[in-house]
């Protein structure tokens, strides 16, 4: 499952992450990239990039279908998305953030995180995702990330 945010934008990665998609579903993989209507910054910004990039438009979930079967998902792919996937809008009622639906990517199997540094989002709060026993952090720029990973993909 991926899911995008404000830096797959700012990285141009779009084109990039539908090639991914594509290996991994010749792979016998379900792809599934989750939308959060607030990741990035206008309304429908992810459907836009991922549609301009032919991303096929069932692979589009919404988080209420997405959340209820998170245990069962095996990999989350996190592409310049943070503030949409803080898990302190569940567990920390001291957060601003606290109360805001998000992508319940903190309860896949296993979580990777593509973005430059630990920085935090818009909203300027840290992200206690990016410290989780099933996270794994992937520094760079996600276009430069996920190129490498097709790149590895078409190697093996
Ligand atoms: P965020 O702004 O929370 O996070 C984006 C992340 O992208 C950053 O933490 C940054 O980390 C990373 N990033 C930036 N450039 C790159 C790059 N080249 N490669 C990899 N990563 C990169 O984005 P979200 O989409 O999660 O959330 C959207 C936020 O914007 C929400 O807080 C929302 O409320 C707000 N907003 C949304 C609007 C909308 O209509 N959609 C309108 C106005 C605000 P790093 O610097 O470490 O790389």
């Amino acid at each position: 499952m991926f899911v995008p945010g404000y830096g797959m934008a700012v990285a141009q990665a779009q084109h990039v992450v539908q090639e991914l998609a594509q290996q991994l579903t010749k792979n016998g993989a379900e792809v599934r990239h989750a939308i959060h209507p607030v990741a990035g910054r206008m309304p429908g910004h992810m459907n836009v990039l991922l549609a301009e990039a032919n991303v096929p438009y069932e692979q589009l979930v919404e988080p209420d279908d997405v959340n209820p079967t998170m245990e069962t998902v095996d990999v989350a792919i996190v592409i310049g998305a943070n503030d949409v996937v803080n898990p302190a809008a569940k567990e920390d009622p001291s957060s601003p953030l606290f109360g805001m639906p998000i992508i319940e990517v903190d309860r896949a199997r296993t979580c990777f995180v593509l973005k430059r540094s630990m920085n935090p989002g818009f909203s300027g709060v840290d992200n206690a995702l990016f410290l989780k026993d099933n996270t794994r952090m992937i520094f760079g720029d996600a276009k430069a990330t996920i190129t490498a990973m097709v790149a590895a993909f078409k190697e093996g």
